[in-house]
Order: C-alpha cells, then structure tokens, then sequence
C-alpha cells in the first residue's frame, strides 16, 4: 500500500503542465491513500462470508419473511439441511443430455409430477427453483448436445474406471466404506431398535449390523479391497445428543402445530439418533473416505401384530434399496432438490442399479428368503426394473446424502422365528443345524451374500488382468 502511495509523487509531475501544482496533487494522492486504507480497514475486519453475494441475498430474504423468527422451523429445507451452494452446479454445464436428464428424472428419481412446479425443462436447457421463498430464484443447467465420451465429474470411481484388477483380488484399489445402520449398545432403546422376547437375548440392530460389518471388512481385505467403517463400536458418530438440539426440535414441533413437551423430546431424540447421526456420518463418508461405494447393513422388522404382546411371526424376506423416488413434499425442499442433482449429473443410477441387482441375486442365493415387494402404488418406493427381484428405489437421508453409489440392505425379519432363534446362536464357525437344516450364523450368511455381489459383480465389470501361462 505504501508503496503504491510513494510511487506516483516520487515520479516526474507530469500533469504539472496543465495547470495543477505539485502540492496540490500530492494532497489529493494523500486523500485517496487514506480513503483506501480506511475502506481496506472495514473489508478486512468483518468476517468473510459478509463479503460474499450469496449470504447478501439470503440476508434480503430474512427480511421480507412474513414471520421474522429467526428460530423457526425452514420448511423450505429437510430437516438440519442446510441452503446448497448452486454454483457447485456449474462443473456439470453442458455434461448431460435432455434425454438422459429427463430419464433419470422421471424413471428414477420422482414418483409423481410434482417435480414440474420446480424444474422447468427446455429444448437445450433446465431452469431449476433454487430458493423456494423467493419466486425468481433460480439456476440454469444447460444441456449437453450430444452423448459425452467423458466420464462425469466426480469423486468415487465406477467399475469401468478402475484400473485392472486380477481373479484373486477382484477388488483391487476399490474404496469401499461399510456403514453399520443405527447405533446399538447404550443407544439400542433410544433409537427404538431394541426388542427382546420373554427371558431371551434382547436384538438390537445396532449391534447385529456391526458384527456383520466386522466380518465382512475382513473377507473384503482380502479380495483387495481398502475398507471403511464408518463406526467401529456402538456409539454415536454424532457429537450432539438430544438436548441440543431443544431449539431446533421445538421450532420443527411448532411448525407441525404440536407444542406438547413429548412431541418436542420425540423430536429431539430423532434430531439425535437419526438425522443428525447420518449427517454426521455423511461427513466422514464425503470429506474424508470419499469411497467408490457405501454399503449400508441394516435387518429388517415387520409390525407386531400386537405390539403390546409381541410374538414371533411368520414372514422373512429381503430387499435392496437405492437411491430415488422422491415425494412430493421431499421435491419441494430446496436441499433435497439439490442432491437429487447431484445424483443425476454424477449418473450415480447407472452404478448403483448394476450393482443392485447382483446384492439382490446374492441375497436370494444366499439367504435362500423370497423378496420383499412395496404396495405397487407405494408414493415412497418404485419398483426397479431387472435381472433380479426385490430392488426398489427410495429417499432415505444416508443413500441421498452419501455422495457416491449407495446400496442399502435390508435382510432378515427381526421377529421372525428362526431368524430370532438364529440371533440366540449368537455368531460360531461351521454351521449348526436350524430347523433341521444346517446353517452357518446369520451374521456370516449375510457377510457371504455382500461379498458374493461384490466378488461377481467387479470380476463382469472391471478389466480383469489374466497373465499368460
Ligand atoms: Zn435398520
């Protein structure tokens, strides 16, 4: 800054010519310095972010909200979203075609027509609502002319972008994060995944998931893979527990006309174990394992057909979700929209749907259980199309928010009689006979299934290297 002062006077006084005397110019210099250095002063010392345009328009927003409660509850946003940067939108300009855009749009990732209100689609271009409070907020995406050769951009790599793996390790190079659903132990009641029969070992999925999650880390290792798991013990990922999230709970319970204290503990206890919880975990899945693919371990329960005396039932099944079919509702928030998105644009589908159906076939061969079917008319779930049976798309907030493919299983009814048998087993070696047929433990049969799909799914589609003879 001084120097820039300096400069100028210091040099011949060129405009003395015209009239101007050198004192004169080097007190007007003086003056612009000053002001300068007084407007650099006041940039320097308010935070950054007051700088950036965006929050200026956010800022704009506040003030023209009918209710100026700057505690509320966003119903513009899922619940703990937060506002998407758009512009994180660009590096995909001109990388889909309308085709393929519509497609996965319509096929996949909504399940009604309400997506119209807020995607407008033209014959080169997409014209996207960003902010639904404000009515001309939007963002442009420009279609792609013709089919690109080039891979999207993105951070996990699909089958056919790996580089060579061999027969005996299949999943060479590949980054696999395994998420343990739920979190078990202390938590196990809390998050009402929790239930125990008479006199026997209560189930708690939180933990079931991560023995399985254990056991197949290991047999991955050894197929090639670098494992992740995104929790190793029975204890939340989240930092938080209910009670800070009193404020937001309460805002979200009056936005939903419930004041009542329990409906707002009921809140806070979700904000706690679920949605807070996956959004922590997203953050260790996408800023720091960044895998090719999560696998999220979940078993399954069905409704008791009297809660207030649970007893054992009949059914047994499995299914895979991915991500998609969003609701109506869901669509209309602005952070959903925006990682729907992403989705599209990554063309995370294509992977997720090939390797959908080699879980779902794994399952089927390994478990021996028929597939689980939604109502054909279910608005949270659509059916996808294949070689196997039992693969349905779904918004949950992990396979959403999760940014790569995401396969989520749901084997095994909990309070199904064998299967709540077979938990009392515990996890052995070998096999034990279940109702007349020898079995190994429920854990390792899961295991064998996730790695079975892995296994075939990575030798059909990556190059595989076979050295001569
Ligand atoms: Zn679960």
């Amino acid at each position: 800054m001084a120097e820039f002062i300096n400069r100028p006077a210091s040099q011949p006084p060129s405009r003395t010519s015209s009239g101007y005397s050198p004192l004169i110019l080097c007190l007007v210099l003086l003056l612009l310095a000053a002001l300068a250095y007084i407007g650099y002063e006041k940039y320097m010392k308010q935070p950054m972010h007051v700088a950036r345009s965006e929050d200026t328009v956010d800022r704009l927003n506040d003030d023209i909200k009918v209710n100026p409660d700057l505690n509320d509850h966003d119903t513009s946003l899922a619940d703990l979203g937060s506002r998407p940067d758009w512009s994180l939108l660009d590096v995909w300009q001109d990388t889909i075609t309308r085709d393929d855009f519509l497609r996965l749009l319509t096929e996949v990732y909504t399940i009604d027509d309400t997506w119209k209100r807020y995607i407008k689609i033209n014959t080169d271009h997409a014209i996207i609502r960003t902010d639904t409070r404000v009515d001309d907020a939007t963002y442009r995406l420009n279609f792609a002319d013709t089919l690109s050769e080039i891979s999207p951009q993105r951070n996990w790599s699909s089958a056919g972008d790996l580089i060579p793996g061999t027969r005996e390790k299949p999943l060479a190079g590949l980054h696999i994060a395994i998420d343990p659903g739920h979190i078990g132990g202390d938590f196990a009641k809390i998050e009402e995944r929790w239930f125990q029969i008479g006199d026997n070992k209560p189930l708690m999925e939180g933990n079931m998931t991560l023995t399985t999650a254990k056991i197949i880390k290991q047999e991955l290792i050894k197929l090639g893979a670098r494992v992740y798991l995104i929790r190793g013990i029975n204890q939340p990922v989240n930092s938080k527990r209910p009670d800070d999230y009193l404020k937001e709970a309460t805002a979200k319970a009056k936005s939903l006309g419930k004041i009542d204290d329990n409906s707002i503990k009921r809140i806070q206890n979700r904000f706690f174990y679920r949605t807070g919880e996956i959004r922590a975990r997203a953050r260790r899945v996408n800023l720091a394992f960044k895998p090719d693919l999560v696998i999220c371990l979940h078993y399954n329960a069905e409704a008791w057909n009297d809660p207030s005396n649970p007893t054992l039932i009949d059914k047994n099944h499995y299914h895979v979700l991915l991500h998609g079919a969003l609701t109506s509702s869901e669509i209309g928030h602005d952070d959903e929209r925006f990682e729907m998105l992403v989705k599209i644009l990554q063309r995370t589908h294509d992977e997720e749907k090939n390797l959908g159906m080699y879980f779902a076939q794994a399952l089927r061969m390994t478990t021996k259980l028929p597939h689980y079917d939604y109502s054909p008319i279910s608005a949270r779930a659509k059916k996808m199309e294949g070689p196997a049976k039992g693969v349905w798309a779904r918004n949950l907030l992990a396979n959403r928010i999760y940014q790569c493919p995401v396969i989520f299983l749901e084997p095994y009814v909990m309070n199904n009689k064998e299967v709540h048998e077979r938990f009392q087993l515990g996890d052995y070696s070998d096999v034990k006979p279940i109702n007349g047929v020898d079995k190994k433990s429920i854990y390792r049969e899961y295991a064998d299934a996730v790695l079975l799909a892995l296994k075939e799914y990575y030798l059909a589609h990556r190059v595989i290297y076979e050295p001569e003879e």
